[in-house]
């Protein structure tokens, strides 16, 4: 089985970024899963996936455009600190999941008020050209409820509570 449109697709990975530090790597934990086709990745990985089998390794280089896109300089927005209610004590540096309406998006703390809190609204990963190193450990065709949602349910995927 090859990686295509409606499999789930169960991989380990290292990202490692243009001066090639390390930034993130799954080795010592669970592998990710995610649905293919349905944006569950950023776009750049996906397309490196597409027609891999079980157990093939490679490494593939993105640009910002098909990852977390450029730097936008001045992004910087003013949120109110009663929208992030339940985030606990919030300090500047941090990185928070802010709910939108275009869905969840991650920004970065820079300056705290009194009622309200500065954020970077660029990814924290904007402007880099990553590379990942990529194992695939399993695919399996997705559940039509997966499907349905978009994501991938149980391990390595989307827990619904
Ligand atoms: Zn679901």
């Amino acid at each position: 089985m090859l990686a295509d449109k409606d499999k789930v697709v169960t991989f380990h990975y290292t990202l490692t970024n243009a001066d090639g530090e390390e930034l993130e790597s799954s080795k010592d934990r669970d592998p990710m899963s995610y649905l293919h086709g349905a944006n569950n990745i950023i776009s750049g990985l996906e397309k490196a996936m597409q027609g891999h089998a079980i157990g093939d390794e490679f490494s593939v280089t993105v640009e910002p455009a098909e990852a977390y896109g450029e730097r936008v300089e001045d992004n910087i927005q003013r949120v109110p600190l009663k929208r992030l209610k339940g985030l606990g004590k919030i300090k500047v540096g941090q990185v928070l999941n802010l709910q939108t309406n275009k869905g969840p998006v991650q920004v970065t703390v820079v300056k705290m008020g009194r009622f309200n809190v500065d954020v970077d609204a660029n990814h924290p990963l904007a402007g880099e050209t990553l590379t990942f190193e990529v194992e695939i450990t399993e695919i399996r065709e997705a559940s039509t409820e997966e499907t349905g949602h978009g994501h991938v349910h149980g391990p390595g995927g989307h827990q619904h509570n």
